[in-house]
């Protein structure tokens, strides 16, 4: 029997195991998942509880987390093989444990609305980009935003109001939110609204071009507890970077705004978009992040905005694979060395979040990587890796728009991903104006991205190729803004980024590009 054959009946027994189990779950966890007057949320309190963490409970809370939540995180963890000791270092006591407890609270309610579904959908996003301005200092070739101008964006106090909707998100409140733009530190109330974040929304970042960091706004960020910061740099030289972000003299201060926020502590990132002018320079970008003492973003070229006339930059299936391999390997070496630490010493403190790429195939990649060692690890698509998590990758499933995650424009309208272009078909709402909750749970854009059985298969000189194919959808899914892109608006096309699309990308691209780009 062939491996594709045999693969979609492991699926399909899978799915009919899904369809006895679900209206169980479901109607298991409504039990629990109870909002008590004195106590708090019992879904959240018993999982502390079942974690080891002395909690208080009233008469009626102790005798359903007894007869009810217990048992459930007892036999499930088991059935799943869940680490708990991982789990425990994850929810409780550390600086991020809200963070987590807001998304495992997410991800139960939705599993009882929804059922247990591969990947699954959470009752809410997990984070939310928040492309916060469309001013900017820069005019980058692949602005995604297409930044510049001036369009209407909300008040000070529209923004603090769109927070409070975020903070009340499935009763739960939003465990991340990152600000984004153009340039979110151009906005002179950055600061204010960040703050007033903070105080509702437990994980807080920013992505910024680092220009405007001195050492005294990194300061400042620091203050108002931004948790992490991400800053683009596309070349280790300036050359490359300012060809690209077409303002001289940036280079300069990007790499000091990089440095300041390493000296105040801050968590940093170097976020550089791969293209066909930077890819020679990226193991330098690397090694430079390493020297620096940041960790490194892969950012994958999705022709969106401005991005889009310059579609020709964006790399071939074969370049984008070099590149995922070489990040790969220095993560997959990383794991290794990280185990085998731990089985001589008992600890260990290499950590395997500093490299991660938003191309859904790098989980693909990490795992072949990872197999060709005897290991069985890979990586969750857009989130450092973290040790633990890689048994739930098929659960957790790469591309996360509109599943993980939604993007929210300056103007407050919701769409699923900032990759995507904003139109009357990606607009699901305003944060303002509509019901966030009523959006997520009803929205057929969204339920659309949610169904990976709907992707295509294209049969290409006599093969099937495409994202619809492929026995890793389930991990990667493909982009679905790149194939937003490439295939006029359909949601589930393939990625033609992807090794295992090489063909479609040999068909397609070149009269796609030139026909793209002059639209555009
Ligand atoms: S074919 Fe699509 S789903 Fe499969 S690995 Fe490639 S991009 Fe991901
Ligand atoms: S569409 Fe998916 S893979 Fe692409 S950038 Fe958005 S979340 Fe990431």
């Amino acid at each position: 029997m062939g491996i594709g054959r045999r693969f979609m009946q492991i699926k399909s027994l899978e799915n009919a195991l899904l369809s006895t189990v679900n209206p169980l779950l479901k109607l298991l966890i409504e039990k629990f998942d109870l909002e008590c007057d004195q106590d708090g949320s019992l879904l959240v309190n018993s999982l502390k509880h079942f974690l080891g963490e002395e909690v208080k409970f009233c008469n009626s809370c102790s005798h359903l987390n007894h007869m009810m939540a217990n048992p459930f995180y007892r036999i499930g963890s088991r059935l799943l093989r869940a680490d708990t000791g991982f789990m425990r270092n994850m929810f409780l006591g550390q600086e991020y444990s809200d963070a987590w407890l807001k998304g495992f609270a997410l991800m139960m309610r939705g599993i009882r609305k929804y059922g247990i579904r591969i990947p699954f959908t959470p009752a809410g996003p997990f984070e939310i980009v928040w492309n916060f301005t469309y001013s900017c200092n820069l005019r980058c070739k692949h602005c995604y935003e297409n930044a510049g101008g001036h369009r209407p964006e909300l008040t000070t106090d529209q923004a603090c109001a769109a927070i409070d909707v975020l903070s009340r998100i499935a009763n739960f409140g939003l465990p991340a939110l990152s600000f984004s733009g153009g340039e979110p530190l151009i906005r002179r109330d950055f600061y204010e609204v960040a703050a007033y974040a903070k105080r509702k929304i437990p994980y807080i970042s920013i992505a910024t071009n680092g220009t405007l960091i001195t050492r005294d706004v990194a300061k400042k960020l620091k203050e108002i507890g931004v948790d992490y910061v991400e800053i683009s740099l596309d070349g280790a030289t300036q050359k490359v970077h300012e060809d690209f972000r077409r303002v001289p003299g940036c280079f300069e201060k990007t790499i000091e705004g990089i440095k300041s926020c390493v000296e105040e502590g801050l968590d940093t990132c170097i976020a550089a978009t791969a293209h066909k002018e930077n890819l020679s320079e990226t193991s330098k970008i690397l090694d430079l992040a390493e020297r620096l003492g940041a960790r490194f973003m892969h950012f994958n070229y999705v022709p969106t905005g401005r991005a889009k006339k310059h579609i020709h930059l964006d790399p071939t299936p074969k370049e984008r694979l070099s590149l995922m391999e070489t990040m790969g390997q220095k993560l997959v070496d990383r794991y290794i060395e990280a185990k085998e630490e731990e089985m001589k010493t008992g600890k260990t403190n290499i950590s395997l979040d500093r490299i991660f790429s938003t191309c859904p195939q790098f989980a693909r990649v990490v795992k072949r990587l990872s197999r060709e060692k005897g290991e069985n690890y890979t990586v969750p698509t857009h989130y450092a890796a973290k040790k633990g998590v890689e048994a739930a990758a098929n659960f957790i499933g790469g591309c996360g728009a509109g599943r993980l995650y939604v993007g929210l424009e300056p103007n407050g309208d919701i769409k699923p991903c900032v990759f995507f272009p904003t139109n009357e078909q990606t607009k699901l709402g305003n944060i303002l104006e509509d019901s966030f909750d009523h959006i997520w749970d009803t929205n057929d854009l969204l339920w659309e991205l949610r169904t990976r059985e709907k992707l295509e298969k294209y049969k290409v000189n006599g093969h099937i190729v495409g994202c619809g194919n492929c026995k890793d959808k389930y991990i990667c899914g493909g982009c679905r803004a790149r194939s937003y892109s490439y295939f006029n608006g359909d949601l589930h096309g393939a990625d033609i980024g992807c090794i295992l699309n090489e063909e479609l990308w040999k068909e397609i691209v070149g009269q796609r590009i030139s026909e793209i780009a002059s639209s555009h």
